[in-house]
């Protein structure tokens, strides 16, 4: 591998056996700062990491961090937007944390962060949604959304398959289709197509991580979102090879629903399952009810972006796409490209991501540290510019002091 950016000389490489990562008190943690306001969420985000880790563990663990390039740092320096390198060195040290990365506009570039998921087969985007004290929210009861949702990143119509109206492969698709014989409604001629992929392997490695989150974090259900009454052979198939890994390789310690006796509290993972649209308003109208969730792209997408925003937005939201063997944590916003270097956007999310990223590293205590002191700060109501806008009597911060403020609170 040609090395233009080196490893640190400090630090080991996280390892992998039987299904799980190693993780030494030194790991090297490649992380890609990113576009936009990037480097400044991840200025803060750093000094929160080292600092909590710092003092829970008194020197005795540590991240040896490791740069990696790609967006238009690495454009500007090796003039290549994704250096293979990057991919390489995002596989072998297993975990890393990045900030966001802007889109190349124009020349028909796809989006890195799509690229990224695709390359390494990070099957699984997985986005932890709960409420923090004092956020302001659109919802009477904010503080009952509880919600981890592993949504599907391979499959669905997010494959880009499709033509458009009018197109040669758009008629050939549409020609061969109609002469189904036992297609009751034809294609119009002017259609255009687009493929809706749906697999058994692709489901069932997503239920499995989805499953096998909740037995570690102690949840209490995991409910597959579906629209298996409209797409019985995608969606309809999702929900029932869910119900099949459950019941195939976690029968002795999960329950579907339908056998739990309403009058004794369930002791086993109860797995549930609900149609798309109906889940839109029980995420509303009984949130306390549902715990982690496991759904296919498209739904997921939704889903994933409206249980945020009855937290109060995508400001504070983290998240990861993950294999089972590598994991990248990363914002869930943009760029911000507009408030780049002004030390202004809020790091809540990218922090997140990195309490995230210390949970998946079996770091507990240093998270829970970390969730505290946000927590702690935003009693203070010492906020960036997004929440400060939205709340009565709050202390404006830049980027940088949010993430003193949290320090000074560990
Ligand atoms: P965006 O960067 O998320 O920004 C849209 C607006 O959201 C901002 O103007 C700001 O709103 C608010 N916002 C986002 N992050 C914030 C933060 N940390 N703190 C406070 N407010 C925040 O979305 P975009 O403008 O559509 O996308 C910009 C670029 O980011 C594009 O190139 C896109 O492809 C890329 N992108 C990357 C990722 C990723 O890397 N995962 C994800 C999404 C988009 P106000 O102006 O109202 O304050």
């Amino acid at each position: 591998m040609s090395e233009r950016f080196p490893p640190p000389q400090t630090g080991q490489r996280i390892g992998y056996e039987a299904g799980r990562i190693i993780v030494p008190d030194d790991p090297i943690i490649p992380f890609i700062e990113g576009d936009g306001s990037g480097p400044d969420i991840w200025r803060a985000t750093r000094h929160v990491l080292d600092s909590a880790v710092k003092k829970v563990y008194r020197g005795k663990k540590s991240f040896a961090w490791y740069e990696l390039f790609a967006g238009e740092k690495a454009q500007a320096k090796f003039s290549e937007f994704l250096p293979q390198q990057t991919i390489d060195q995002l596989a072998y040290y297993r975990v890393s944390i990045k900030g966001p990365l802007a889109t190349p506009v124009g020349g028909g570039m796809r989006s890195l962060n799509v690229t990224l998921r695709q390359v390494l087969d990070l099957f699984a985007c997985v986005r932890p949604v709960r409420y923090f004290n004092g956020v302001p929210s659109p919802v009477r009861e904010p503080e009952k959304v509880d919600m981890v949702i592993f949504r599907e990143n391979t499959e669905d119509v997010y494959t880009g398959i499709e033509w458009p109206a009018g197109s040669e492969a758009a008629r050939n698709v549409i020609r061969f289709l109609n002469a189904m014989e036992q297609r009751r409604t034809k294609i119009r001629e002017d259609a255009a197509i687009g493929i809706k992929p749906v697999s058994e392997f692709g489901s069932k490695r997503l239920v499995r991580k989805a499953i096998l989150y909740a037995l570690a974090a102690k949840r209490d259900s995991v409910t597959l979102v579906h629209k298996g009454n409209i797409m019985k052979y995608t969606e309809g198939a999702f929900k029932d090879w869910g119900y099949q890994v459950a019941r195939d390789e976690f029968g002795n310690v999960t329950i579907p629903e339908s056998d739990v006796d309403p009058k004794t509290p369930a002791t086993k993972l109860v797995i549930k399952d609900r149609i798309a649209d109906s889940m839109f308003q029980q995420v509303l109208l009984r949130p306390a009810e549902y715990s982690v969730i496991a759904t296919t792209n498209l739904n997921g997408d939704y889903l994933s972006d409206a249980v945020a925003a009855q937290v109060g937005g995508l400001g504070m939201a983290p998240g990861s796409n993950e294999s089972d063997e590598v994991a990248i944590f990363e914002a869930t916003h943009g760029t911000a490209p507009k408030y780049a270097n002004q030390d202004r956007v809020n790091p809540g999310s990218l922090i997140l991501s990195g309490v995230m990223m210390l949970r998946h590293l079996g770091w507990f205590e240093a998270a829970d540290a970390i969730e505290r002191a946000i927590s702690r700060t935003l009693d203070q109501k010492r906020v960036t510019y997004d929440l400060e806008r939205q709340m009565q009597g709050a202390t404006l911060l830049k980027t940088s002091e949010f993430g003193r403020a949290i320090v000074e609170n560990l």
